[in-house]
Parts: structure tokens; C-alpha cells; sequence
């Protein structure tokens, strides 16, 4: 392997173990509920999911399992809604 390959390489496991230098400018899932499967997304600093809960409240428990997941690559913004903020 090239030298300046596993150069790279290195550098990237090391970039792994810093989670803080990568946030996320938005984000696409599909969830897989208890009852059924939703669509979640972020984009342009808003929330989205399929799912009617979140049509009323604005978010719902899949938004806020996503923020839970990504907690350390989400901006403030994007956690804006999440109860412990
Ligand atoms: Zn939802």
C-alpha cells in the first residue's frame, strides 16, 4: 500500500475518535417503530417525520431518538427541540 494511503488512513482513525469535528447539515432515516415504520429527516435546520404525532407537536419520539444518536454531530439548532436543552 502506498505510503501516503496509510497516511490517511491513520489520520481518519484518529478524526474517528473525534467526534466533534463533523456536524451533521442534515440527515435522512427510516425508522422502524414499535408500530410502524416513519421517515425522518433533517434539512435546512428543521425536522421532519411521517408520523402524526409529529405533525401536531413538532417533534416526536423518533426525532428525539435520532438527536439522542447523533447527539455529538448535531448542532445546536438540530437539538433545539431535544427536553434537556
Ligand atoms: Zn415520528
Amino acid at each position: 500500500m502506498r505510503s501516503s494511503l496509510i497516511g490517511k488512513i491513520e489520520k481518519a482513525r484518529r478524526y474517528a475518535q473525534e467526534p466533534g469535528r463533523v456536524t451533521l447539515s442534515s440527515l435522512a432515516a427510516d425508522f422502524h417503530g414499535e408500530n410502524a415504520e416513519h421517515k425522518v429527516s433533517y434539512a435546512e435546520g428543521k425536522w421532519s417525520c411521517t408520523c402524526s404525532f409529529f405533525g401536531q407537536w413538532q417533534t416526536c419520539s423518533h426525532v428525539m431518538a435520532l438527536q439522542e444518536m447523533f447527539r455529538p454531530a448535531l448542532s445546536k439548532e438540530a437539538l433545539a427541540s431535544f427536553p434537556e436543552e
